[in-house]
């Protein structure tokens, strides 16, 4: 972890900091982002503060990141229609603010051609 003290997420976790939880269980957190960029945008967040960013995740706990997707997958048929955009941000330059790994889950009237849209 590149933060200093426990990320905003595990402070979600922890209960220390109000989120909107639509999703929980032993391993995983999900919630509504605070500044939505589409009808339906959720974090999906693993609760260990072990990984920074996706590829990290990917090279200690593929399982996990397995889990990631299934849980995007579940939650946009939830509360979606099913088909999402799924958006890891990795490293400042990318746009990643929070370095404890998360998934976006955008959907619902996506733009086609709308990604990566400054
Ligand atoms: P990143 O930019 O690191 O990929 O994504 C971080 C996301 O976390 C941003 O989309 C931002 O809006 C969201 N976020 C930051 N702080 C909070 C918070 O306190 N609560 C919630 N629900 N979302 C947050």
């Amino acid at each position: 972890m590149s933060e200093a003290g426990p990320s905003i997420f595990t402070r979600i976790v922890a209960r220390e900091i109000p989120a909107d939880i639509v999703f929980e269980s032993d391993s995983m957190i999900a919630f509504r982002d605070i500044a939505p960029k589409a009808p339906v945008h959720l974090l999906v967040v693993p609760k260990t503060d072990e990984f920074a960013n996706v590829v990290e995740l990917a090279a200690g706990d593929p399982a996990l990141l397995a889990e990631v997707v299934a849980t995007a997958h579940r939650l946009a048929q939830e509360f979606s229609n099913g088909e999402f955009r799924l958006i890891f941000n990795t490293g400042p330059s990318s746009g990643q603010t929070v370095f404890h790994v998360h998934a976006h889950v955008l959907s619902g009237a996506l733009e086609e051609g709308s990604l990566g849209r400054q």
